[in-house]
């Protein structure tokens, strides 16, 4: 149970790091948000989450297994050819059974695709395999959010996140000098909660409500079904067939499996929440033989087990570019890295789009500004487990390199600007969540005023809160700091809010 009273949030605001909580903020916001803020929010208020030590399984360099090639000799010249292959090397599968398995249809996936290669794959391959196999990948088939599944997000945890969202979109807009035309990108929706909140925030907008396109990157069926509820989309004829409309806005809504897919040549507003930390990463580990990736593998009694791979990968291209933009202070103290060469692909096509069509993309993520060392977590229904338990039914994640997003940015364009990271407690204070916060305390009930509490606590605050008076193990944990945003504009913008 929190205490109830609107009072108890201002004394919270010194714990809010860099937040700006506070009057004395309100005061400060840019006239644009201040003026978005008073426009929307603060006349008519409406109400409407320790890294797994699964790699305690990972075999230490000696553990490296050296996986014979298979030699391939063609006998006399022009003779018939012979082929001998050495097998002495290779995986030996226990013997054939007609048992019927326990495994689930992915994990046979998985080993089938180690036993073809006769070796290792890597931890990328891997959790593309586990999150995004499109039969039986962990988002594919089920909705994964909220309290009955396995993790929360910011926008779940409450309407402000998706408002103020709506409220940096507005700014941006602006910044673009309201163009005609606009492509909202979300990549990776979820549930669609986020742009829902957003839409609703920016609903008086009539400028940017009729310039709008929304288009959705989303991999998984089911979660696209769910966003078309909660967009409240409805199917539309047309001369040439049917599209599909949000009623929360009247913008039509398209789905595509990546972001090459969506149509370019408007300007665009891309948002990405949560998504950089499901991008597949690549794990290395300093050996006395220098740098090796760390693998997926199957162990003699048939069970996942990690190895380092015996010979370089070609993913050490990628960990070459990424120490590259490093210091050697840097290096030197680091003895793992995960390179995400998807992330780095992807951050290209932002910043290629951005800067041929104007606008920007704001990513927001937990993360850190620099190397990041050994990340990657499994969570289940809301607790830690084994990275290589029951893949599929797990998520899959890791810290996102905020820096190496930077790098890959200013690296595909000099039309481009980056801009932060700033922490998400910093970027949601200088927005001015805690006046929409205190606008909607104004007319709720005390349920209502619990849970925006609790929301407002966990989007801003840092750690466990200090006001907590329910069980221990429901503790809201602040994700004010360990989350961070950052933007890419297209400079003719100049510096995105709050970035100044
Ligand atoms: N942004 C949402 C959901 C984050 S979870 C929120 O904050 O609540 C990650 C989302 O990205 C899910 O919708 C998942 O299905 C989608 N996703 C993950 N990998 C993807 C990929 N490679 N291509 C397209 N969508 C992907």
């Amino acid at each position: 149970m929190l205490r109830g009273s609107a009072a108890l949030l201002r004394r919270l605001a010194p714990h809010v790091s860099g937040g700006g909580c506070g009057n004395t903020t309100h005061r400060r916001l840019p006239a644009p948000i201040a003026s978005f803020l008073h426009a929307r929010f603060l006349s008519a208020p409406t109400t409407s989450s320790s890294p797994s030590s699964s790699s305690s399984a990972f075999g230490h360099d000696e553990e490296a297994e050296d996986r014979e090639l298979p030699e391939i000799s063609n006998g006399d010249a022009g003779a018939s050819l012979s082929i001998s292959v050495d097998r002495s090397g290779l995986y030996n599968p226990p013997e054939h059974s007609h048992e019927p398995s326990s495994d689930s249809e992915l994990v046979k996936h998985i080993k089938s695709i180690i036993k073809f290669r006769s070796g290792p794959i890597s931890i990328a391959e891997y959790m593309e395999e586990v999150l995004t196999n499109p039969q039986s990948g962990f988002y594919i088939n089920r909705d994964v959010f909220g309290e009955s599944g396995d993790f929360i997000t910011s926008p779940e945890v409450s309407q402000m996140f998706g408002e103020m969202i709506g409220v940096w979109a507005m700014c941006l807009l602006e910044q673009m000098g309201k163009p005609a035309k606009v492509n909202l990108i979300e990549l990776g929706p979820g549930r669609g909660t986020l742009l829902a909140d957003l839409l609703r925030a920016s609903a008086k907008f009539v400028d940017f409500t009729k310039a709008l396109s929304i288009n959705l990157v989303e991999c998984s069926p089911t979660l696209q079904k769910i966003q078309y509820n909660t967009l409240k989309c409805e199917d539309e004829p047309v001369d040439d067939g049917k599209r599909t409309v949000s009623k929360l806005c009247g913008a039509p809504v398209c789905w595509h499996a990546s972001l090459e897919q969506v149509p370019s040549g408007s300007p665009t507003i891309i948002i990405a929440h949560e998504f950089y930390d499901a991008l597949p990463i690549h794990q290395f580990q300093k050996a006395s033989r220098g740098w090796c990736e760390k693998m997926v593998d199957l162990a003699e009694d048939s069970s996942f087990r990690f190895v380092l791979s015996p010979h370089p990968t070609p993913s050490l291209i990628y960990l070459a570019k990424r120490c590259g933009w490093a210091s050697s202070e840097e290096l030197e103290k680091i003895e793992h890295i995960e390179v995400c060469p998807k992330a780095m692909e992807l951050t290209e096509q932002i910043a290629d789009r951005i800067s041929s069509d104007g606008g920007g993309a704001l990513i927001i993520d937990y993360g850190k500004n620099g190397i990041v060392s050994d990340s990657l977590q499994a969570i289940r229904k809301h607790k830690f487990v084994d990275i290589l338990d029951d893949p599929g039914s797990a998520d899959l994640s890791a810290y996102v390199d905020f820096a190496s997003i930077k790098h890959s940015a200013e690296e595909a364009s000099d039309d481009i600007s980056v801009h932060g990271p700033m922490t998400q407690s910093q970027f949601l204070g200088s927005l001015g969540i805690n006046f929409r916060v205190e606008a909607l305390l104004q007319n709720c009930t005390e349920e209502q005023a619990e849970s925006l509490r609790t929301g407002y606590w966990r989007l801003v605050g840092d750690g466990e809160a200090p006001f907590w008076e329910g069980p221990e193990d429901q503790t809201p944990i602040g994700m004010g700091t360990r989350y961070l945003a950052m933007a890419i504009v297209n400079k003719k913008q100049g510096t995105p809010i709050p970035f100044e």
